[in-house]
């Protein structure tokens, strides 16, 4: 799992050393955002001006799939936490033991 937190100036992602140009968008609550700093290769652009890291990045395509699919009740459960990426974490977590 990608971790999050200050790393210092240089990209956040693993084994990269290039100066950053972006920070994660992603919210993780209290209007926060992760921040993580990140350089041009690796900050994903999910929507115009908005960037994620890499790790924020599979939360947030696999949340997208999950929406699209509808599968379970719990989707609701996340659209009403949207800004609690642990909530999603944690789903996901759950959603991987059960296809286990
Ligand atoms: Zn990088
Ligand atoms: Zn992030």
């Amino acid at each position: 799992m990608f971790l999050c937190g200050d790393l210092g100036p240089h990209c956040a992602a693993e084994n990269c050393a290039a100066s950053t140009a972006y920070l994660c968008d992603y919210p993780v609550g209290d209007d926060k955002t992760c921040d993580l700093s990140l350089c041009n290769s690796h900050a994903y652009e999910v929507a115009p001006n908005i960037h994620y890291c890499p790790g924020h990045l599979v939360l947030w395509q696999w949340y997208q799939m999950r929406t699209a699919l509808s599968e379970t009740p719990r989707i609701d459960d996340l659209v009403r936490n949207l800004a609690d990426w642990q909530a999603i974490e944690r789903a996901m977590r759950e959603d991987e033991e059960t296809r286990r």
